[in-house]
């Protein structure tokens, strides 16, 4: 395998329980650099578990979590605050509420993590922040607080702050499901245009259509285990298993 080979992130054997409820049961997933992995399954399958898994928001009871350069942690030993803290500086998660502090401005909140977590200059962090709030449609509301904001906009400055991160890798959580149906198609555009840019990127999502446009691999989960994965064209139009065909046929 040649160095651009490497998947940027591995996690291999997957295992979480919350008490006796066996959440996650042996998940193994590779992300390559600039591929987009889309997270399908019913509710309650263990998806965000898994994306929570990736970034260290959760830990797993067992397994390895790896990214090309490192961290790489094992979590069947002691894990060690630091690696925690290295595997959340490789991702920035988007999470399905926006998660924005309400007393901030919209340039405060994308600032906040690059100036405070990574030290970064704060006349760059702005410069940088008014940038991508551009790119998502959103300058003239540098300085509105979110309450001022509808929910895709709201969204979007989620987004353009999980950018700000400079993350290597950015996980998704359901980003448009607590959106009004009118209101997903403006969040949907932005992930597009950064899957289109070469992000790469994990997202959990029930919008198959989309899923099928942009996800490079898409894996079906079900009761904690990966029942099947495969290229979009060909894992919504022929699945070879049951469990899923039950779930496609449900949705689309
Ligand atoms: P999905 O994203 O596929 O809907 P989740 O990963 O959110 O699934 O949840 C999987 C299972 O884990 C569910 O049964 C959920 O209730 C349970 N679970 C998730 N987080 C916790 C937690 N912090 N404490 C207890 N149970 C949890």
């Amino acid at each position: 395998m040649s160095p651009t080979d490497t998947p940027l992130l591995s996690a291999t054997g997957l295992q979480k329980s919350f008490g006796a409820n066996r959440v996650l049961d042996g998940v193994d997933l590779e992300v390559r650099r600039g591929d987009v992995l889309v997270l399908i399954g019913p509710s309650g399958s263990g998806k965000t578990t898994v994306l929570r898994c990736l970034n260290g928001l959760e830990t797993p009871d067992a397994g390895v979590v790896a990214f090309d350069g490192g961290p790489s942690v094992d979590f069947a030993r002691k894990v060690a605050k630091s690696d925690r803290a290295a595997l959340r500086d490789r991702s920035a998660m988007v999470f399905q509420h926006h998660n924005l502090f309400p007393h901030l401005t919209v340039i405060q909140n994308v600032i906040e993590g690059p100036v405070q977590a990574h030290g970064v200059p704060k006349a760059e962090a702005v410069a940088n922040a008014e940038r991508l709030l551009a790119r998502v449609g959103l300058a003239e509301k540098r300085d509105a607080y979110p309450a001022e904001l509808s929910g895709g906009q709201q969204q979007r400055v989620g987004i353009v702050r999980a950018l700000a991160l400079q993350p290597d890798l950015l996980l998704f959580d359901e980003p448009t499901s607590a959106l009004d149906p009118e209101l997903v198609g403006e969040v949907l555009t932005v992930l597009r245009e950064l899957a289109n840019e070469g992000w790469t990127m994990v997202i959990v999502t029930h919008e198959l259509g989309f899923a099928r446009e942009v996800a490079d691999e898409v894996l079906f989960f079900d009761d904690g285990v990966i029942v099947e994965r495969g290229a979009p064209a060909t894992l919504f139009t022929r699945p070879e298993k049951e469990r899923t065909r039950r779930f496609l046929d449900r949705l689309l």
